[in-house]
């Protein structure tokens, strides 16, 4: 294994970075006067101290976006496109800027982070496109005495919450949709990846944001904030990305206001190499869904099942891929596999690992933490993983394989959907009818067919089951932040068919 050491930290970039409460266009310290620190995964130094959000200043950017929601919504979509335009292209021009902010504060690497900040800003040019294509319908009653015509207005304002894992896209995921919808927002970031989101909202404002329109409230007590939100009857629409655990509880917390609610919840992808795959195919894309961002992404195929007479071939080679990735501080070029989000995430990892094994299962590469400073974990593949280890029912999150065998479609079909998640699955296969039929009994929202990638602005994300509610992205994505209103319009009396005689 290839082990990349840090460069020189990059502490300008951080001095930039606005480290107060964007409260209704105006950054102010919180209420209370607490701030908390964002860390380096990679090093453990601390990056910053920024605001600490409370009940106070939540109620506060409630107002603000209770106060402009009104006229916001009623703006042009050709002027609210044009604001998602000119963001686009100032994350495009600073997208180096952008990528080492957001490996500093979450660790992935650089090359990743540029990744990420392309797909994050194409979620503002999708939604420019989007804002000024809103349609509604028209239908002639039966009766013929009415004309009904459904129109489509901004659900209000909306509360959007995000993750550490992509800190950018995430947010952008939700902004670009509720600014082409015409909703106010306020968005509360992780407490472990801030940065990257207060840059967004400095962004925002430059691109011609009105203020009021976005709140950000970094904090790090995040029930003190939402809570009180979600009951408050002043937010409409809920939209959160994260845990399944924490999602429940929102649901909870959201149906005292009855708040609708876009839930992007966690998974538990199953990858399923068939024996007629194309093994190069196989194992790139067994790279790519499994590597992606350190194995912390809520699409990381998190149960391997390849079929038995090609297990063998397969383990070799994606081994092999998998020890040629460089370990290290995600700010060195290079880097494969940055550190993970922190100490409690690389115990985690651990202990599904040495439960596995302790199953029965075999470490062909990695296995155990590396020495040292940092949460720096080794790309570690495990075979002959027992079906009930803990490693299968729950989100690695963490650069680990976990492979099991198969020999039949029934069986594997049966071990695939035999989890609660069903957010992604991946099929690998050259059959066109194995394809078709095996994606259409996966209990999933997406599926990756010879592929390890499905992300895309243009495609409906999202899960079935307890991964969640809604879709973010593509067509559908802007649907979340629009009510349906029905006009009853009277049209002129219907001639009676006796009449005509
Ligand atoms: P998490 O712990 O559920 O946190 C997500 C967000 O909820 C964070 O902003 C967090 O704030 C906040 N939060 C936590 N407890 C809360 C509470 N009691 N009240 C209100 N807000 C609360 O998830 P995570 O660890 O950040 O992210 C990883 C999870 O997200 C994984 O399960 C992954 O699968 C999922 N995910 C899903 C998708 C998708 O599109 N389906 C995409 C990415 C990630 P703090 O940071 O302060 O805890």
């Amino acid at each position: 294994m290839k082990v990349v050491t840090a460069p020189d930290k990059l502490g300008g970039l951080i001095d930039a970075v606005p480290k107060q409460l964007l409260l209704g266009g105006t950054w102010c310290d919180a209420a209370s006067g607490a701030t908390f620190d964002v860390v380096d995964p990679a090093t453990g130094d601390r990056l910053a101290s920024l605001a600490d959000a409370g009940t106070v200043d939540a109620r506060a950017a409630l107002d603000a976006a209770i106060a402009a929601q009104d006229a916001w919504g009623r703006t042009a979509p050709e002027d609210r496109a044009a604001i998602l335009h000119r963001a686009f292209d100032i994350m495009t021009a600073r997208t180096d800027e952008l990528a080492a902010v957001m490996t500093l504060e979450m660790g992935k690497p650089l090359g990743d982070a540029r990744g990420e900040v392309a797909y994050a800003a194409k979620f503002f040019r999708w939604f420019a496109e989007e804002a000024v294509r809103i349609s509604g319908t028209h239908r002639m009653a039966p009766s013929g005495r009415n004309h009904i015509l459904t129109v489509r207005e901004p659900v209000g304002p909306s509360l959007l919450i995000t993750p550490w894992n992509f800190p950018l896209a995430m947010g952008t995921r939700k902004i670009g949709p509720a600014i082409a919808a015409g909703c106010t927002m306020i968005l509360k970031p992780a407490a472990q990846t801030p940065l990257s989101t207060m840059t967004l909202g400095a962004i925002l404002l430059e691109a011609g944001l009105p203020a009021g329109v976005l709140s950000i409230l970094p904090t790090s007590n995040p029930g003190a904030v939402v809570e009180p939100l979600l009951r408050s009857g002043g937010i409409r629409k809920m939209s959160f990305t994260g845990s399944t655990a924490v999602g429940r509880l929102l649901l909870e917390q959201a149906a005292d206001a009855v708040v609708r609610t876009s839930m992007e919840l966690g998974g538990n992808a199953p990858f399923i190499v068939f024996d007629d795959a194309d093994l190069e195919v196989a194992v790139t894309a067994a790279v790519d869904a499994k590597m992606r961002n350190m194995g912390e992404a809520c699409t990381a195929a998190n149960r391997m099942f390849v079929h038995e007479t090609i297990v063998e071939p397969f383990v070799a080679r994606f081994t092999e891929r998998m020890a040629a990735l460089p370990v290290g501080n995600g700010l060195a070029e290079g880097t494969a596999v940055g550190p993970l989000i922190d100490q409690a995430a690389i115990d985690k990892v651990q202990r599904l690992v040495d439960g596995a094994v302790a199953d029965g299962a075999t470490v062909r590469i990695g296995g155990s933490r590396l020495p040292g400073i940092g949460h720096f974990y080794p790309p570690t593949v495990l075979t002959d993983v027992s079906p009930a280890s803990e490693i299968n029912g729950t989100e690695i999150f963490g650069p680990v394989a976990s492979i099991q065998s198969f020999r039949d479609e029934e069986d594997v079909l049966r071990r695939a959907n035999d989890t609660e998640w069903g957010l992604v699955g991946y099929v690998i296969t050259t059959d066109l009818a194995r394809a078709t039929r095996v994606s259409g009994r996966l209990q999933v929202g997406m599926v990756g067919l010879n592929t390890g990638v499905v992300s895309d602005v243009a495609a409906p994300f999202g899960g079935v089951k307890q991964s969640g509610l809604g879709r973010e992205g593509g067509h559908l994505g802007i649907d979340e932040y629009l009510s349906y209103k029905y006009l009853s319009i009277p049209a002129s009396a219907p001639v009676p068919i006796g009449g005509l005689s």
